[in-house]
């Protein structure tokens, strides 16, 4: 009985000291089980001044690019085409839709998409992109609300990307602005993202890391967690880049 008059008082003495500092209680730690889609930081916590003024200057620079949380939920097919990637690879013809209304140029999107697909640690496959159908594979810039339609009934929480049958469809939220198990390397999280929905639609299921300090496999759910290994964008991160991180 002592014992729970105490601890009323050490939770009243609590509830009181956080009302006279003014701050909201904390909030409570992130249930155990497999985790619902939801919103991330984009910034994981610093460790040293340097790093947080570093955090500081890229969450500056990705402001500059304000993504709307809905835009006019139809996709325009990218006009024009792209030759498949040298090799001996199958061809496979995919297309490249934008959302119209979204503040990304149409043209760049379809190039680094073809640049990540072609990219001699990507699938093997020759990537021709093409703008009118018979395509296999479906790349679409997505915002958040129209993820969530396509998505369903996976639940993207405006955050995901996913295959859905038809498309990889990629949320342009995240497009712009990253994730946190990527850090600041924006470019590296955009070679994930593209790699991993085509992966689906190619036919990949989801894998899981293979051991701590391990490469995470291009088809396990990064973005969720990287239960222990390093992050890594690429099906074959052995092979030799093209010209090292060049969009060309
Ligand atoms: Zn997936």
């Amino acid at each position: 009985m002592r014992r729970i008059v105490l601890l009323v008082c050490v939770l009243a003495t609590g509830a009181l000291l956080l009302l006279l500092r003014g701050t909201p209680p904390p909030s409570p730690p992130p249930a155990a089980g497999p985790p619902p889609p939801r919103a991330t930081p984009a910034v994981s916590p610093s460790a040293t001044p340097a790093t947080a003024r570093k955090e500081r200057k890229e969450r500056k620079e990705r402001k500059v690019t304000r993504v709307p949380r809905s835009a006019s939920g139809r996709f325009r097919v990218v006009s024009g085409t792209a030759p498949p990637g040298h090799g001996r690879g199958q061809v496979v013809r995919y297309l490249v839709e934008v959302e119209r209304g979204l503040p990304f140029r149409p043209r760049a999107f379809a190039a680094a998409v073809h640049r990540i697909l072609n990219d001699p640690r990507g699938w093997g496959h020759r990537f021709q992109r093409v703008d009118r159908p018979p395509a296999r594979v479906r790349v679409a810039l997505s915002s958040p609300a129209l993820t969530d339609a396509q998505c369903l009934p996976l639940r993207t929480g405006g955050e995901l990307s996913c295959w859905n049958g038809t498309r990889s469809v990629i949320n342009a939220m995240r497009w712009a602005h990253g994730v946190k198990e990527y850090g600041g390397d924006l470019a590296s999280y955009r070679e994930y993202v593209v790699n991993h929905e085509v992966g689906h639609a190619l036919g990949h299921g989801h894998e899981s890391c293979p051991g701590p300090g391990r490469r995470a496999p291009v088809m396990a759910q990064q973005t969720k967690s990287l239960g222990g290994c390093r992050p890594n964008p690429w099906p074959n991160p052995d092979a030799p880049a093209l010209t090292a991180g060049k969009v060309r």
